[in-house]
């Protein structure tokens, strides 16, 4: 789980960039993480899948409520609200 942080610290990218960011624990170890970026609301999602721990990373248009495919068994990971 290093492509967001490498992507972060290479780009300079601040918080006060950040439109939407999130680091979340899973099931079966799972985890996801989620950046998108003010300037193109491209929501950067690295994920290790609760269903085959494979570690993937995409890139997909932002909206709520979100959720990525495992590229590898098809496993939809869902980013689960925040809870208040
Ligand atoms: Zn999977």
């Amino acid at each position: 789980m290093n492509i967001i942080s490498e992507f972060i610290e290479k780009n300079g990218i601040k918080p006060s960039d950040c439109k939407y960011h999130t680091l979340r624990s899973l099931e079966n170890n799972g985890k996801v993480r989620v950046l998108v970026l003010k300037s193109d609301s491209v929501a950067r999602t690295e994920y290790i899948c609760p269903g085959c721990s494979h570690h993937g990373y995409t890139e997909k248009e932002w909206r709520r409520p979100f959720s990525v495919k495992c590229e590898k068994c098809g496993f939809l990971i869902r980013v689960p609200k925040l809870k208040k």
